[in-house]
């Protein structure tokens, strides 16, 4: 059972696993090891999802979604056919997609994925993220922050040399700056900043504008496959900037023909918005670890927005030094990913790296503010940029007399008023009824390596409750609920690329045959196609398993060149009598609309995982 690590990004998606002591990045179908991450929805064909459905964003951007992964845990949903689905739906299918490459590429079942998530994820992002794994078919015993996945990479590529980082991952739609102290054997991520809505579809958005602006198009009164084009285009013109310094924009918008100019110079303008927020982050950071510019070693700019050299250039201007880019740079927080996948394996290969993360955000409770007025202010608990784990214990005291009972607000954040902070959650507790200030409990915040929240209260007569934040997982209904819902919408057995595969070769060996031989391969596919196509778990698993037995006997056979096997007792096994015999199948006159049996058609009893 392989462990794989799964950079989930904005804009693409990539795995990676350490196997026979190397690192390898598993590439999908189409030879790419970039997954978009993008699902279209097909009028009665169903879903699309990676490159085929980024394909179609442009076309039919009303039944096509990207970046969605901006908008993990919160409460925006898309429409797709019929009804609508959550960014952690959208990412459920674009992880399953990454497994099931991995497994045909790999050859081995995939259980368990070391996740990335953006530094600057919250409780509930982390909380979807790894609801989304579940819903896959994977297990998450740990997510990473992106950056320090960048981090675990580069060290390994860099050597031991002891240096001070940062790592400046700037993708489709978040920017997480990390300061890391590498020594030894230690990454320690000494303190992060970030911003979950600044990345490269913000820089996609002001030439769009600039487009429009230049050529007086109001963006709110165009259809909606206009400005997709006008957004295509601009994304497109960026990457050509980043190749040869300039490009012309040209497109026919309403039977009019519409130009811009983009240059190096406009973008460096465009983008100043962008800067200024990017500076306040710096500070930030460097104040929070304690640091300065000239201490810092490298900077590391990893994330497909990296390639921008307008972003070089304002870093270098800002901090005084070129920043290192790596050639690989939207691939190096998968490549960290499957290293770290390949240390939760014990790959022998690998030195056992310790990699330290920190706590995004303060995470505090609500208490009355002193000063009277009604809002109820922050008591920070966990600090943020406190190195995980982390677990801190604090007394709070009653403020009426004869209270019954506390109700301890959980919330996450900087802000001084609670109101203005992420609340997470609540817990309630009985207390002593004693006057104001005399009966008590403890609040205990322990945060996990995952970035999870554990909060225990205890009352002074030794009562205890507690609430894990966001590893709410879901609930077995849930998932069962979810895992039909993904059942429509996963590729059904007949299109998986490890049957399409095994077909193939049968369809080769048909065409090479006559006469008897080929009659008998005919019956092959038949009831391979048929059992591909049934819908049902266990006539999936036989066709499957008869289908690579056969194999491997026609492999044999054409190895040899021996006809033995086709006129022999060997494939009397699969005659019709077994075919019968074997669960939920009918013989071939009865099945003969098999064909059209649904992957919805469950019958009762069934239970089709496919
Ligand atoms: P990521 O989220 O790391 O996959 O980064 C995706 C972002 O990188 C998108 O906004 C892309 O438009 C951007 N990107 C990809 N290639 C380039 C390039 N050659 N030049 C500039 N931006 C790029």
């Amino acid at each position: 059972m392989a462990i794989i690590g799964i950079d989930l990004g904005t804009t693409n998606s990539l795995a990676a696993c350490w196997k026979d002591g190397r690192l390898e990045l598993i590439p999908g179908e189409d030879g790419e090891v970039l997954f978009p991450s993008a699902v279209g929805y097909v009028e009665r064909e169903g879903f699309l999802v990676g490159a085929a459905a980024k394909k179609r964003l442009l076309t039919h951007p009303m039944d096509t979604v990207a970046s969605f992964k901006c908008f993990m845990g919160t409460a925006k949903e898309y429409r797709l056919g019929d009804r609508m689905y959550t960014p952690m739906e959208l990412s459920a299918m674009v992880l399953e997609r990454l497994k099931r490459n991995a497994e045909h590429v790999l050859q081995e079942e995939i259980e368990e994925a070391i996740v990335t998530v953006p530094a600057y994820f919250n409780d509930k992002q982390r909380s979807d993220t790894k609801k989304a794994a579940q819903v896959a078919g994977l297990k998450v015993e740990r997510l990473i922050n992106e950056p320090s996945a960048a981090a675990l990479a580069y060290r390994m590529a860099m050597g031991e040399e002891d240096r001070a980082l940062i790592i400046f991952d700037f993708g489709g739609g978040t920017l997480d700056l990390s300061y890391v102290e590498c020594f030894d054997n230690v990454i320690e991520i000494v303190a992060v900043a970030g911003d979950n809505h600044l990345g490269g579809d913000d820089i996609d958005s002001a030439i769009q504008s600039y487009f429009c602006r230049e050529n007086a198009l109001v963006e709110e009164t165009l259809p909606p496959e206009e400005l997709a084009a006008i957004r295509n285009l601009a994304e497109q013109s960026k990457c050509a900037l980043s190749a040869s310094g300039q490009a012309d924009m040209e497109l026919t918008v309403a039977g009019k023909v519409c130009r811009a100019q983009l240059t190096e110079d406009i973008l460096f303008e465009l983008c100043m918005p962008l800067f200024g927020k990017m500076k306040k982050l710096f500070l930030h950071l460097l104040e929070d670890a304690d640091s300065r510019v000239s201490q810092i070693d490298d900077l590391v700019m990893v994330g497909g927005s990296s390639r921008l050299g307008v972003v070089r250039r304002f870093l270098s201007e800002l901090l005084g030094k070129e920043p290192v880019v790596l050639d690989e740079t939207d691939r190096v927080v998968a490549l960290g990913a499957g290293i770290y996948a390949g240390i939760r394996r014990r790959g022998e290969e690998i030195r056992d790296m310790l990699l330290t993360d920190v706590c995004p955000f303060t995470l505090g409770i609500g208490i009355r503010n002193r000063s009277g007025q009604d809002k109820n202010v922050l008591s920070p608990m966990i600090e943020r940029n406190s190195t995980l784990p982390a677990s801190v214990k604090n007394r709070f005291v009653t403020t009426s007399d004869y209270q019954r009972e506390i109700l301890v607000k959980i919330y996450q954040g900087e802000e001084y008023y609670v109101d203005d902070n992420v609340h997470l959650g609540e817990v309630a507790i009985e207390v002593a009824l004693k006057p104001a200030g005399q009966a008590w409990v403890d609040v205990q915040f322990t945060y996990d390596i995952n970035g999870i929240l554990h909060v225990t209260v205890e009352n002074e007569m030794g009562e205890r409750r507690q609430i894990l934040l966001a590893n709410q997982a879901l609930s077995a209904e849930e998932l069962e609920r979810y895992t039909k819902e993904m059942e429509k919408i996963m590729l059904p057995p007949i299109e998986q690329p490890q049957n399409r595969e095994m077909l193939a070769r049968f369809l080769e060996y048909f065409e090479n045959s006559t006469g008897e031989r080929r009659e008998r391969l005919g019956a092959m596919i038949g009831y391979i196609t048929r059992g591909l196509c049934s819908g049902r778990k266990k006539a999936v698993r036989n066709a499957q398993e008869n289908a690579r037995a056969w194999l491997s006997m026609l492999e044999e056979a054409r190895e040899t060149k021996e006809e033995r096997l086709f006129d022999g007792k060997d494939f009397e096994s699969w005659e019709d009598e077994d075919w019968e015999e074997a669960d939920g199948w009918e013989s071939e006159e009865e099945n003969q609309d098999g064909k059209d049996i649904g992957l919805d058609s469950k019958g009762e009893g069934d239970d089709n995982d496919q």
